[in-house]
């Protein structure tokens, strides 16, 4: 069994690290924050003090932080502080899981490589009750050799383990699948709105375009209009679910790698600013479907 650091024992973090344990994984945690590592230390993580300690001497370190700044924070030691980098023996496993910058995701990959480490970057899909389950869709990007060895880890909190190629291109998969998904829900909501405000019944609409040519995921799983679809976040008032400000932060991410890579993505574009909108006024915890009140006009 392998001494694996696992550093940001949040919502996500904590539940990932509980699995490592009760698959026999002796797990040693760090997280700035004392409640996560309290909630931990009950799931059986040994705290440490830094996340240079949770690196040291292992086989693998796991990170499930917020944004890049805090990955390169805790990778590189920026800001003051051993990075887990330099703290970590040569040949240390290191599995990131956050959601983050695409140039981000890769200086840091480019860092631990140097120093001999075997580095992916993970990023999952499946939220909370994924990560409790040990049901995550994980997005891999890393060398061929990095990958076969994160795998057995990454088998341990994720459902399905998908190589998506070289460094960073498991953030690029997690932006460009977040990106259809917000776009797809704005147009849904408008095509409901518009049905809507022309005399439509939003349950005719649904069983016309359900299974004609303009059906997809969203608006199969997460339509926007209450009554619709029973398992929806629309019938619970919009409790997330996938929140707006988690959907904001990814078209972000998206917009930032588009610009970087010189790709043209207009309507991306347009999802970012109008989930920026609604996230501003007031609606950032609420599902990422509330945003047909936005584009109906129905917002507070
Ligand atoms: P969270 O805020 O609950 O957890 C992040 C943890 O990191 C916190 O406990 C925080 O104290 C800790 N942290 C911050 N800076 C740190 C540092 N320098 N050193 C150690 N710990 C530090 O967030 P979360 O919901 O667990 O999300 C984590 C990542 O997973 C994010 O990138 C998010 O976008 C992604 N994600 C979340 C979900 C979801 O449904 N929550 C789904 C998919 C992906």
């Amino acid at each position: 069994m392998a001494d694996i650091g696992f550093i940001g024992l949040g919502n996500m973090g904590g539940p990932m690290a509980k699995n490592l344990v009760a698959a026999g994984h002796k797990v040693k945690g760090f997280d700035v924050g004392p409640l996560a590592v309290a909630t931990a230390e009950a799931g059986g993580i040994a705290s440490v003090d830094t996340a240079a300690a949770a690196a040291r001497d292992v086989d693998v370190v796991f990170t499930m932080l917020p944004a890049g700044r805090h990955v390169s924070a805790v990778y590189l030691g920026e800001g003051g502080g051993e990075g887990v980098v330099a703290a970590a023996r040569p040949g240390t496993v290191m599995i990131d899981s956050s959601t983050i910058d695409v140039a981000s995701a890769r200086s840091v990959h480019a860092a631990a490589a140097e120093a001999g480490h075997l580095m992916v970057d993970a990023p999952v899909s499946g939220g909370v009750a994924g990560a409790e389950a040990g049901t995550l869709t994980m997005m891999v990007g890393g060398a061929d050799a990095a990958f076969a060895a994160a795998k057995p880890y990454l088998e341990i909190v994720g459902g399905k383990v998908v190589h998506a190629g070289g460094a960073g291109n498991g953030q690029v998969a997690k932006v460009c699948n977040n990106m259809i998904l917000g776009i797809s829900m704005i147009a849904i909501s408008e095509a409901f709105t518009l049905g809507e405000k022309l005399g439509l019944d939003p349950k005719v609409l649904f069983d016309i375009s359900s299974t004609a040519s303009g059906s997809c995921w969203a608006m199969l799983n997460h339509n926007p209009v209450p009554g619709v679809v029973e398992t929806a976040a629309a019938n619970r008032d919009y409790k997330p679910g996938f929140a707006t400000s988690m959907m904001h932060k990814d078209l972000q991410l998206a917009q930032a790698a588009a610009q970087q890579a010189g790709a043209a993505t207009p309507l991306g574009a347009e999802a970012a600013a109008l989930y920026t909108l609604f996230a501003n006024a007031g609606n950032a915890d609420l599902d990422y479907s509330a945003i047909i009140k936005l584009i109906a006009g129905k917002t507070a």
